[in-house]
């Protein structure tokens, strides 16, 4: 490919709207191009690199028995209320109707439309396991799009899904793909972690996340520094323990407390500890108003108490509904005597011995306040958000975290989708059942990004070997010399020949300017040829990488670069 021909419209400056490093690169090394929030344009550069993905996932799919397929973007609203999920799914599901005001939607992901073809077309055990996939865009109307391609509303996703007999069926394809995995992110070249992941409203029991580790990335994990414990902060599981120095319930008692609204104020004035503090915030889930209680170090996962409370959607309430609904300013608010909105409380929560609480009246709170004796709750269970410094729930070693980027989960869905859609085979004795699901996602637009946010410097990306647009550019110092010319085209051409990916920089441009595109756009190798070459026949290979630079006689590029690859720099 010539540089001259080809569309990659590089920009010297950075794009004001791009917040994050591969956001800013993607536009200025010109691989993209965005055509309104959230929906972008690849740019031939972008294609490519998608491409190289799509082949690697390709390849690891098919060699865990996937078979590829390709359903419908636009799905009837008939299969999503089968599901239950049309009213479920809220405003994320991108909604249209047809001419004749039939409902449909554009896929955010596909359960309904294949466990439909399946259970049409799948009728014994015979048939099963079957784990079907496609490569495909994905639409979700996101609440914050951002980031670029990192969270977009139109995307590239993998899904495969796979029909099992039973649950033994399910865990060896859920291994299979863990595995897939594994070698999908391995050969892109990212440094990543599988972690335990919260199943979220997809259902199911069992789910894995693959972070590919990035400061810049909206997932937060934690990790045992002992041993392999590593899972989402959503769902890490937070270990109890009671702070035990005082084991004897003291009377109840309430004080003045003139304007000590927040935890700091609170524990200054009446010099506590935070841990021996009640935090009481109120929710509405799906509009109704619940208190969830945990203790004054500690935050609410809300994550948990969705999942709890199985509710849609979950907000904090704001100051006025709040002061509505228990007659008081947030600060005040406490367990003891509070009427008319059901208590969740932590359990960590509910060990506290003497512990301060607001008195759900303004500037006084309770001293001395014990869980069960002054309170009541509706549910009491693991609410809080567990980090850094936490026990290890495997083996109580010291957890620590780290933020990544989530590019792709695998789930275990059971029967929810097979029982609510009647997804049956026969079994062995001629016996109805129902087929044992999962699903199994990779983000292929947030997988270049996640690689770009690991891959680069000061002055561009730098692309791993296995997914960059291409692998070689050769570029002539000067287009004016005619020697330099054609040594460099013998070059691409031999390389070509050799089944590389070369681009020919053959712009009329200064030498400073390709250098500039060539590490912008992030080949992994640069031939420079120049005066050296029509002088000494020699040439110039740079790694991008580490800047490494060998001078090698013209006849030895092919192998010099061919040992280069193979060696993977
Ligand atoms: P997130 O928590 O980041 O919203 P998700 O849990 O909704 O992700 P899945 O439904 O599991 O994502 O989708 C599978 C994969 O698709 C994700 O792991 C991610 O790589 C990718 N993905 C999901 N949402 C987006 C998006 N808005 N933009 C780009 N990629 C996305
Ligand atoms: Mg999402």
């Amino acid at each position: 490919m010539l540089a001259s021909k080809i569309l990659v419209p590089t920009l010297r400056d950075v794009p004001a709207e791009a917040e994050i490093i591969s956001h800013q690169l993607l536009l200025r090394a010109g691989f993209m191009r965005k055509a309104a929030a959230g929906v972008y344009t690849l740019l031939p550069m972008g294609y490519r690199v998608v491409n190289k993905i799509i082949k690697i996932v390709q390849e690891e799919m098919n060699k865990a028995d996937g078979q590829e397929l390709l359903l419908p973007i636009i799905q009837p609203a008939e299969l999503w209320l089968e599901s239950g999920r049309w009213h479920v799914y809220g405003a994320e599901l991108f909604r249209l109707k047809d001419r004749h005001n039939r409902d449909f939607c554009l896929g955010p992901t596909h359960e309904e439309i294949i466990t439909d073809l399946v259970k049409k077309e799948v009728s014994s055990y015979k048939q099963l396991p079957l784990l079907l996939y496609q490569i495909q865009n994905k639409y979700r109307d996101e609440r914050r799009p951002r980031f670029g391609l990192m969270r977009s509303r139109e995307f590239i996703m993998k899904d495969l899904y796979s029909f099992d007999r039973d649950e033994a069926g399910l865990e060896i394809s859920y291994q299979k793909m863990f595995k897939a995995y594994t070698n999908v992110f391995q050969r892109c070249g990212l440094k990543f972690r599988p972690v335990e992941a919260d199943s979220g409203a997809i259902g199911g029991n069992r789910s894995h996340e693959f972070v590919v580790l990035a400061g810049s990335g909206e997932a937060e994990i934690v990790y045992c520094e002992a041993c392999d414990y590593a899972a989402n902060v959503e769902r890490a599981e937070a270990v109890y323990s009671a702070i035990n120095e005082e084991d004897r319930e003291k009377q109840l008692e309430k004080v003045v407390t003139p304007n000590m609204k927040t935890i700091g104020e609170i524990t200054q004035f009446l010099q506590v500890s935070p841990e021996k503090c009640l935090k009481t915030l109120v929710y509405l889930a799906d509009g109704k108003p619940v208190a969830v209680v945990v203790r004054g170090d500690r935050e609410v996962n809300e994550i948990k108490l969705k999942n709890k409370l199985e509710c849609l959607e979950l907000e904090l309430a704001n100051d006025e509904t709040v002061k509505e609904l228990a007659g008081v300013p947030v600060g005040f608010i406490g367990p003891v005597g509070l009427k008319n909105v059901p208590i969740y409380l932590d359990e960590e929560a509910s060990l506290v011995v003497n512990g301060v609480a607001g008195a759900n009246e303004g500037d006084h709170h309770f001293i001395n306040v014990n869980y069960p004796r002054d309170y009541q709750a509706q549910l009491v269970a693991d609410f809080r958000l567990v980090g850094a410094g936490d026990p290890c729930p495997v083996c109580r070693g010291t957890l620590l975290s780290a933020r990544g980027i989530e590019v792709g989960q695998i789930f275990k869905l059971g029967t929810k989708y097979s029982e609510a859609m009647e997804a049956t085979f026969l079994d062995e004795h001629g016996k109805k059942q129902y087929m044992v699901m999962g699903c199994y996602g990779i983000g292929i637009t947030r997988t270049m990004a996640a690689s770009v946010e690991q891959n680069y410097d000061e002055k561009g990306i730098i692309w791993p070997m296995s997914i960059a647009p291409f692998q070689v550019v050769v570029v002539p110092v000067s287009n004016k010399d005619g020697e330099q010319m054609k040594a460099a085209q013998t070059i691409y051409r031999q390389l070509s020949e050799q089944g590389m990916e070369v681009i020919l920089d053959d712009r009329d441009e200064r030498a400073g300017v390709k250098f500039a595109d060539a590490d912008l756009i992030g080949y992994p190798l640069r031939v420079t040829v120049g005066k050296k070459t029509v002088q000494e026949g020699t040439v110039d290979i740079r790694v991008r990488r580490d800047g490494r630079e060998l001078t090698v006689a013209i006849g030895q590029v092919v192998e010099e670069i061919t040992a280069l690859i193979e060696r993977g720099l």
